[in-house]
């Protein structure tokens, strides 16, 4: 042994003021032994007997918090000893000890450890010290981990929370959604039961009750659809977007008109087909074109372009409507965040089309952006690459 490492010289930093036969004492009751890097010497929670005071090399101490976190406490060197706690107060390991480098260790047994425990003094002082020490230790961290416990309990019982409030207003929404086509369609309904429609008017009033019904449907199909977005997969094939834009544009033409509202497509012609589920992207890009007509109360421009970006296409939706507030742009796409009413207009809707259009754009390994400003409008970006799959 070389004398950095000698008993003799360390054991008196473990213990000032530790007399020479005290010394000689101890090193004749202990072996000395060397295990390698990585060899666990106290188990947290196990039952062991052995005092250990290290002679040369690195140890660390660890505890096992919320039983996933390993917690290291601190790491020993030479003169610093461990297990002491156990033997004390016969109770498991409170922490785990493992060797980081390999490591030379004076150890006593319980009897031993006891024998000098009663005829040293210092050794005795110097225990209590350490013990306290670690007491207090553990104290703070056991109401530093209660602290973090009751942290994470308010913010899960937060989000519970507004969970429920969500949920409370989707409800109330949805049935309000509901109600204004349910009334118009049972209202004709009950007119057209009378059969004293004739002519025009029937056929105002069939194509009336087919609007409200085709609504309802809609408005259940989302629903739904949100609900199994994620348990579907979906079916990729060809699809041309820039088709799909046209064939959108036209199904939206009159209620753009109605809002003062003119819709344009550019640079569709030369869109590459990408390979993707065509009825959902579909309804992603009827949620964007949707809330562009919706948002644009003082009508103005909506113009959906494409742009081929090496292997990707951009496809972005763009209005010159109410925009959106700064600190609101990372909730829009929260499912049921919505908003009701701005500047003294009112807006219908459940707060789902965005959730479902970035669903759907996150299924396609897309991504979807959005830029805007209040009072002057939003661009909504989808990027998809040409040749997803899943
Ligand atoms: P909904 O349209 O049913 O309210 P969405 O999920 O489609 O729900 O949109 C969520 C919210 O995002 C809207 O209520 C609105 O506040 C905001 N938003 C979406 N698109 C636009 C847009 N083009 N202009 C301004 N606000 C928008």
């Amino acid at each position: 042994m070389t004398t950095n490492r000698a008993p003799s010289k360390i054991i008196p930093r473990a213990f000032p003021g530790i007399k020479p036969d005290e010394v000689e004492e101890l090193i004749a009751s202990s072996t000395v032994n060397t295990y390698p890097g990585g060899t666990i010497l106290c188990h947290e929670n196990a039952l062991e007997t052995i005092f250990y005071m290290i002679l040369e090399g690195e140890a660390q101490v660890t505890k096992l918090v919320n039983q996933t976190e390993v917690r290291v406490l601190k790491t020993l060197r030479a003169g610093d000893f461990f297990g002491e706690m156990a033997l004390i107060h016969n109770a498991p390991r409170a922490a785990t000890v493992t060797a980081e480098t390999d490591l030379v260790v004076l150890e006593l047994d319980k009897e031993s450890f006891d024998r000098v425990l009663e005829h040293s003094s210092s050794v005795a002082k110097a225990m209590v010290k350490e013990i306290s020490g670690r007491l207090r230790q553990n104290d703070e961290m056991a109401i530093e981990d209660l602290r973090m416990r009751a942290g994470e309990l308010a913010q899960a019982y937060q989000r519970l929370a507004e969970q429920d409030l969500a949920r409370r207003e989707f409800l109330t929404n949805v049935a309000h959604e509901l109600r204004t086509p349910l009334t118009a369609a049972s209202g004709y309904l009950q007119i057209l039961q009378k059969r004293e429609l004739q002519g025009l008017q029937l056929k105002e009033a069939i194509e009336t009750v087919a609007r409200n019904v085709g609504h309802i449907v809609s408005l259940v199909n989302d629903i739904l659809f949100l609900q199994e977005i994620e348990l579907v997969l979906p079916a990729f094939q060809p699809v041309n977007m820039g088709d799909m834009a046209q064939g959108l544009v036209q199904r939206y033409a009159e209620k753009a008109r109605g809002r003062g509202v003119r819709l344009k497509v550019r640079n569709e012609r030369s869109v590459p087909d990408i390979n993707g589920d065509s009825k959902s992207l579909e309804r992603a890009l009827t949620a964007l074109l949707d809330n562009a007509i919706k948002f644009s109360p003082r009508g103005g421009d909506v113009e959906i372009n494409f742009e081929k970006q090496k292997d990707r296409l951009a496809i972005s939706v763009e209005d010159h409507g109410i925009g959106i507030a700064t600190d609101q742009l990372a909730r829009i796409f929260d499912r049921f965040y919505r908003i009701e009413e701005s500047g003294g207009e009112l807006f219908s809707g459940i707060g789902i089309g965005l959730a479902i259009a970035r669903q759907v754009i996150e299924q396609h390994h897309g991504t979807l952006n959005v830029e805007s400003k209040p009072g002057k409008g939003s661009r909504f970006t989808m990027v998809l690459p040409l040749e997803s799959g899943i």
